[in-house]
């Protein structure tokens, strides 16, 4: 843990600029990133948003605050088409799969989880799911009504945004003005319950089919994506709090209505520092369920892809997206990953090294400079990639130190030990990949010696056979023959 608190500066996308981080209460962080629709499996693009913002919560701690980061599972409201239309993903994956829509919330979840484990993604404090929260929604959109922001219509509940408009600029996060959002916008086929066609739902009239519905003061319906955000982080981190995050794509209409959402709420802007992590891409274009170029981790991880010629361990994927920063793009190729791949090996190779480093009594490496260059690099807005280039300027000279060509001293030696052991695996959040086990090895012993013995036996060859069984029986390993062949225990 540092106390080097104060200047961490973020890259507010409210301001379009980078800021000092000062939280609203001193030594401590709130922070909400939107969770996964638990819908299918995560692909790698949701991942590369959500190790970003992993980066930025281990970081955080490591300076030393006590953050309580809030991420999500969104397992209702999320429809098909961002204009209130469309089926929800998740009861339209319940319905083709014919199983309960929480069947489906389950199974993603887990898988969700499963893989933030294989990326050493740490997991948040708080993990709410929006229809565990239905009443807090409800709530919500009570006291936007109360304020003027919103109507009911036809059992729905729509936010007024021309309303809100007149007195707080609707657009100001992403950029856009309402009289080009009022131009570009169309009516569709059944919005005609809407005042204006740019107002966003709050709350779904459901109709008869709909599986996921809730009573509430406008008939049986269900809450809107945007709203979910809003009540959850209002709950758990106040009406106003430090970070929101979430990928890119997320900041229109989602991010926007939030804000409106909680101005209308409590009169002020529920979020201080807005972050937004940007697009995984393939072949230049962002990698998406929609679109069909999604790669699942799973197949990345076993080389089971057409993309691909071999499987990738985790931490060599988390460390390939370490090497951009979390604003700018990243393309998803093969041989980006293999690069990868070797520069993750020559940097535990050295860690190694390092551990084992006979100090002298002198130093001829500046290790202050060097870990200055590692802080410098992540309080200017987690800049990783500034990071990794620092580390291997550190990994240059250890091998220096290694061939004779440098020195260090006993002091300098457990500095840096410390340091990069901190910056690499608590604060990139790498592993050192896990040695194969004992066990896994013996079997693959065991496997290649019973099928020689298997040759033996084929050609009838009874002496190597049993000398082969009697040795292993004195290594206190039994062989028996069966019908599938022979085993051993
Ligand atoms: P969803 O489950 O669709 O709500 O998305 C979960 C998160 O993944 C959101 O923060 C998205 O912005 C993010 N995301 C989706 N596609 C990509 C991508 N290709 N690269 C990076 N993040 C993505
Ligand atoms: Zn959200």
């Amino acid at each position: 843990m540092s106390t080097r608190k104060g200047v961490l500066a973020i890259y507010n996308t409210l301001s379009g600029k980078k800021e000092l981080f000062r939280p609203i209460h001193e030594g401590q962080v709130g922070m909400y990133v939107c969770g996964p629709t638990v819908y299918s499996n995560v692909h790698l693009g949701n991942c590369r948003t959500f190790i970003s913002f992993d980066l930025a919560y281990r970081y955080l701690l490591h300076l030393g605050y006590k953050v309580r980061y809030v991420r999500n599972i969104t397992d209702v409201g999320h429809l098909e088409n961002d204009a209130d239309e469309g089926e929800d993903k998740i009861s339209k994956k319940a319905r083709a799969e014919k199983v309960e829509p929480m069947e489906i919330v389950q199974k993603y979840t887990l898988d969700f989880h499963d893989v933030m484990t294989a990326f050493n993604a740490l997991p948040p404090n708080i993990e709410p799911t929006a229809t565990g929260h239905i009443i807090e929604q409800i709530e919500l959109i009570n006291t936007i009504i109360k304020n003027g922001f919103a109507y009911e219509s036809n059992g729905s509940v729509y936010f007024d945004v021309e309303k809100y408009n007149a007195n707080q600029p609707y657009g100001e996060l992403s950029g856009r003005k309402i009289e080009d959002l009022i131009a570009n916008s169309r009516v569709l086929d059944g919005q005609t319950e809407k005042r204006a066609p740019l107002d966003f739902a709050l709350w779904k009239n459901a109709s008869d089919e709909h599986i996921m519905k809730w009573p509430s003061p406008w008939g049986l319906g269900f809450p809107g994506w945007h709203l979910e955000c809003s009540a959850m982080s209002a709950k758990y981190l106040g009406e106003v709090f430090d970070i929101h995050g979430g990928g890119m794509d997320l900041k229109f209409p989602h991010h926007e209505c939030e804000i409106a959402q909680g101005c209308a709420a409590t009169g002020k802007k529920p979020v201080l520092y807005w972050m937004h992590a940007n697009m995984l891409t393939l072949n230049g274009k962002k990698m998406s369920k929609s679109a069909g170029n999604s790669l699942l981790p799973a197949d990345l991880f076993s080389g089971e892809n057409m993309l691909l010629s071999k499987g990738f361990h985790p931490m060599v994927v988390r460390f390939f997206m370490m090497q951009a920063h979390y604003r700018n793009t990243l393309d998803f190729t093969s041989e980006a990953l293999n690069a990868a791949e070797k520069g993750f090996e020559k940097l535990m190779l050295a860690i190694e090294n390092l551990m084992v480093l006979v100090p002298s009594s002198n130093s001829s490496i500046n290790t202050k400079v060097l870990i200055d260059g590692f802080y410098a690099a992540m309080d200017d807005d987690f800049n990783a990639p500034a990071l990794v280039a620092c580390l291997f300027d550190a990994v240059k000279q250890i091998n220096a130190i290694v061939e004779g060509r440098a020195t260090i001293n006993k002091e300098d030696l457990s500095i840096l030990q410390k340091e990069i052991s901190v910056f690499v695996f608590e604060v990139l959040g790498l592993q050192r990949p896990v040695e194969k086990s004992d066990d896994q090895r013996l079997s693959n012993v065991m496997a290649l010696v019973l099928e020689l013995r298997g040759s033996a036996r084929e050609n009838k060859d009874w002496v190597t056979s049993d000398k082969i069984r009697d040795g292993l029986s004195n290594a206190g390993i039994v062989v028996s023959d069966g019908k599938d062949g022979a085993s051993w225990k």
